[in-house]
């Protein structure tokens, strides 16, 4: 399932505004979007580089999968996307090549983007998600 690039690298942050200040005064990066999913338990916010973005991610609920994250891990990556066409298919034919999927089928995810995640289990380690812009 050849990616076309790097969608997006999503970081778990702690104090949303603190990480947008830093990205905007460190990197002169603009934060154009901030999102609450609330499905996910998390706000997010969003900055370009080149084609790729960066996702930041604070928790909204101690509960969430972000708030488990920080707690367990700190702050730090928590995903990278990639940007595949023909997502149902492609989760189809990883399961059956026997890689562990957390989601079977794609959900909704920030950004008009469908998403499903990899299980880190059969990723060395790292939770991969794989997206496509919905139709
Ligand atoms: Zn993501």
């Amino acid at each position: 399932m050849k990616p076309t690039h790097i969608e997006h690298i999503g970081i778990a942050v702690s104090n949303l505004e603190a990480a947008i200040s830093f990205y905007e005064n460190t990197f002169g990066l603009e934060c154009y979007k901030i999102e609450e999913i609330a499905d996910q338990k998390v706000r997010t916010a969003f900055f370009l580089v080149g084609q790729t973005k960066i996702e930041l991610l604070e928790s909204t609920d101690p509960e969430g999968p972000i708030g488990k994250f920080i707690e367990k891990k700190g702050e730090g990556i928590h995903h990278i996307a990639f940007a595949v066409e023909n997502i149902e298919e492609k989760l189809i034919r990883a399961e059956k090549s026997g890689i562990k999927l957390i989601d079977s089928k794609p959900r909704k995810g920030a950004e008009g983007l469908d998403i499903a995640f990899l299980h880190p289990k059969s990723t060395s380690g790292v939770l991969i998600e794989i997206c496509e812009h919905r139709k």
